[in-house]
């Protein structure tokens, strides 16, 4: 977690993202972007031992746009927290058990 400068915290990876209630949206270069709800992914990750760590994450992600027109994977440019909305794609979250061991490892 970090400080922005208007003195709000801010996620630096996606296990705090959800526990501050964020969405993860990635953008690809080629302007395409998806949102993602993040206890969702952070449970994903957690499972495979993934990096949750915003920068390392990206790489775990890849564009349908440029897959279908490049036949190649390309990882987007940017990964951020933004505020959870309806619609933000949803993966199946922890259960309730192992969300909370998390958290309280945390703190
Ligand atoms: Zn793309």
């Amino acid at each position: 977690m970090r400080w922005s400068k208007d003195g709000l915290m801010e996620p630096t990876c996606i296990f705090e993202a959800a526990t501050l209630h964020h969405s993860v949206q990635v953008v690809c270069r080629c302007g395409h972007s998806a949102r993602f709800e993040s206890h969702g992914v952070w449970w994903h990750f957690t499972r495979r031992g993934w990096d949750d760590r915003f920068g390392p994450a990206r790489k775990r992600f890849w564009c349908r746009v440029c897959r279908s027109k490049e036949r190649k994977k390309v990882h987007p440019v940017k990964l951020e927290p933004v505020n959870w909305k309806e619609g933000d794609f949803e993966l199946p979250w922890p259960d309730e058990r192992r969300w909370k061991e998390a958290v309280r490892s945390v703190r």
